[in-house]
């Protein structure tokens, strides 16, 4: 049987393109979600991958979570840290809540799901963790103190928990993606967008399959001494 995979943020763009290219790669794969239902239902009939709704920034609700998919399925051996969401505004219009809703969803989720998994992996003496960063992590952006260091402190947890796992065969990885045409980027104001494609090299905005392709390649089997580093996919518009 295939090893057990959870993608956080698996039901919709780019990691429900990472939920597929894992099952594609013969991993039993779960996603999670937040609190979007019918997307979440439209994606497990589409591709007969189980969806589990928690919420990545409550360490209760992960910690039930990893011991129902533990139960049902098996004991996480592949976890890809990849829901986040953005509360944009420049720091002097940015309310208290936008901070902690953004610093808990994309960078104490990876602390929940990371703490909850690591002592199976470590017994089992495999693991591979991907924490999804950001470009905007590594270059900062306007309009956004809390997404960049959120994303920015996903690239020092990546490093550090490489070289407490690296002894285990637990592997440790970051992904940078650039600008994504995902929900995410939809949101983004179209003069906005603009603007951004015209400083990406290779002329357009990414696809979540070219994130995906890039979690696969950090999940393989033998991927084992590839640990501690950050994967920039982002068309070249930022070269770290
Ligand atoms: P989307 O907004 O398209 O999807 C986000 C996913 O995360 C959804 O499945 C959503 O669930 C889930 N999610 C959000 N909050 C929580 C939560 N508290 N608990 C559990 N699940 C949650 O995002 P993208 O696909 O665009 O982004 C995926 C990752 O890639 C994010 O970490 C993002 O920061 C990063 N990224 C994206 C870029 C882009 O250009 N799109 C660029 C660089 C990084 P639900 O459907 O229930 O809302």
């Amino acid at each position: 049987m295939g090893r057990v995979a959870v993608v956080t943020g698996g039901t919709r763009g780019i990691g429900r393109a990472i939920s597929e290219g894992l099952k594609n790669a013969g991993r039993r794969v779960v996603a999670s979600y937040a609190g979007n239902v019918d997307a979440a239902r439209q994606f497990t009939e589409e591709t007969g991958i189980p969806a589990y709704r928690f919420d990545v920034s409550s360490y209760a609700e992960c910690e039930a979570a990893v011991a129902k998919i533990t139960a049902e399925v098996g004991p996480i051996e592949i976890l890809i840290n990849n829901a986040g969401i953005t509360r944009d505004a420049t720091l002097h219009r940015m309310t208290y809540q936008m901070w902690e809703e953004v610093i808990h969803t994309n960078l104490t989720s990876c602390f929940n799901m990371a703490r909850l998994t690591i002592d199976s992996m470590r017994e089992k003496g495999f693991g591979r963790i991907v924490n999804i960063g950001s470009i905007n992590g590594q270059a900062g952006q306007y309009g956004q103190v809390n997404y960049a260091a959120a994303k920015s402190g996903i690239h020092g947890f990546t490093k550090a928990l490489a070289q407490e796992g690296a002894a285990k065969n637990i592997t440790v990885n970051a992904i940078a993606p650039g600008y994504v045409d995902t929900d995410m980027v939809r949101a983004v104001p179209p003069a906005v967008l603009e603007k951004i494609i015209a400083k990406i090299p290779v002329g357009r905005l990414g696809r979540a399959d070219d994130i995906a392709r890039g979690v696969q390649f950090l999940t393989a089997d033998d991927a084992d001494f590839i640990t501690g580093s950050t994967l920039s996919i982002n068309g070249g518009q930022h070269m770290y």
